[in-house]
């Protein structure tokens, strides 16, 4: 084993959570009569296990050469390898349950010649984080992970239940040591259930620039690195270290956003990817509502989970009309926003809509994640510079449906 199976609980989560103790009004949720105790243990077990197997292979990266995306990389086997381990902790935990899993990945190209020998790797790969991790399981063969790799392709939609699952979402920043999480939700007739994130480069304090950078995160570090968030409609977020040796324990430090901060003090997220963001649009939204800060750069919807626990307070993302988003990439972490007390909606202040299948409906040029205060004042800026043409955006869909 890469990593130690058990990190101290640090107590700068239990600080920046206890500053914060304000209630603030959270985004009232139609179903929060609904109790999915025993499948949110379940979400938190497979993504601990998933999350183990990223980090093994992490390690093999920090020791060899940088790879790029490719069929066959250790990125590739990864991803698919994570989906694997939570289909199978998934299917094992909940045994008698109807399982549908709309997942980011396919079986198509490992079926394929070439692709033999990357369902081998994903095959040692699983198999090797099972020994390491769950010693009663049986070992899995080639067959098994083409199974559970489809296992993932539910088409999500407004009726039944539907787990949501991005193996790892932040491929930029896995590859390059940055943020990079597991996230995993589940909807419930179109509306999010539950949300689980796995960071396991988030630092378990405060974080900044340094833990967002090429490298920059030290997994040595005593104060804990590696984090769980775990959210219950209607019953708030949880967070706690991601690496235990306890895969059933739950994270047990309730988490709540932010919102008594001024704009001067006010921090704000967006992705480090140009491309998946405008950060021309998001530089001219903070300075009309007054922020002076720089924006914290970070891959992924650790995002999120930075904000639940109240390090920032606003998420903006801005991808171009080009861009469809995925349902995967924030399911999990919109749950786990949302019950924390933070509010999302798209960049004309509507509710997101989950129901829609596998994407989410167009989002009028971007998506707010932000503490309620800073949440009004963005969505009003916002409708000031579409007013004013100072920055043109969200002129409407350009991909085709
Ligand atoms: P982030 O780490 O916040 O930049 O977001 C990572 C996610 O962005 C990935 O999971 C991709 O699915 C998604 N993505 C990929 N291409 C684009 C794009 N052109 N615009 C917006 N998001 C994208
Ligand atoms: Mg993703």
């Amino acid at each position: 084993m890469t990593r130690a199976s058990s990190k101290p609980t640090t107590t700068a989560i239990k600080t920046a959570v206890a500053n914060n103790e304000a209630e603030v009004g959270n985004q009232v949720s139609e179903s929060s009569s609904l109790d999915l105790t025993v499948e949110l243990a379940a979400a938190v077990k497979a993504v601990r296990l998933a999350s183990h197997l990223c980090d093994n292979v992490q390690w093999q990266l920090r020791n060899d050469e940088k790879v790029e995306k490719e069929d066959g990389s250790p990125v590739t086997v990864a991803d698919y390898g994570a989906q694997v381990l939570v289909s199978w902790s998934l299917q094992r935990s909940l045994p008698g349950q109807t399982f549908n899993m709309v997942g980011e990945e396919d079986s198509a190209d490992l079926r394929t010649e070439e692709g033999g020998p990357v369902l081998r790797r994903i095959t040692d790969l699983v198999n090797h984080t099972l020994s390491e991790c769950e010693k009663e399981a049986t070992l899995l063969t080639p067959e098994d992970v083409l199974e559970l790799v489809d296992a993932g392709r539910s088409d999500g939609g407004k009726t039944g239940r539907h787990w949501v699952l991005d193996p790892i979402d932040g491929t930029r920043g896995f590859i390059t040591m940055r943020q990079y999480a597991v996230c995993l939700g589940m909807l419930v007739d179109g509306e999010i259930g539950l949300g689980v994130l796995g960071c396991p480069n988030l630092p378990q304090w405060s974080v900044s620039d340094v833990d967002c950078n090429e490298g920059g995160c030290d997994p040595y570090d005593e104060r804990g690195i590696g984090c769980c968030f775990a959210a219950h409609v209607g019953r708030g977020t949880y967070a706690g270290p991601l690496f235990v040796a306890d895969k059933d324990e739950m994270p047990g430090i309730k988490v709540h956003v932010n919102d008594l901060l001024s704009p001067e003090e006010v921090r704000f997220m967006e992705s480090v990817e140009a491309k998946h963001s405008n950060h021309v649009l998001s530089a001219a939204v903070a300075m009309e509502i007054g922020l002076e800060l720089p924006s914290l750069r970070i891959d992924s919807q650790a995002k999120y989970g930075v904000l639940s626990r109240g390090d920032s307070s606003i998420f903006m993302r801005y991808p171009p009309d080009s861009y469809r988003e995925k349902i995967w990439d924030h399911v999990a972490g919109v749950m786990v926003l949302q019950e924390a007390g933070g509010v999302v909606s798209d960049a004309a202040g509507n509710k997101l809509d989950f129901s829609q299948g596998r994407h989410l409906p167009y989002l009028n040029g971007g998506l707010i994640a932000a503490t309620p205060s800073m949440h009004r004042l963005i969505i009003a800026a916002l409708a000031k510079i579409k007013e004013d043409k100072t920055i043109v955006y969200g002129e409407g869909p350009t991909y085709s449906t």
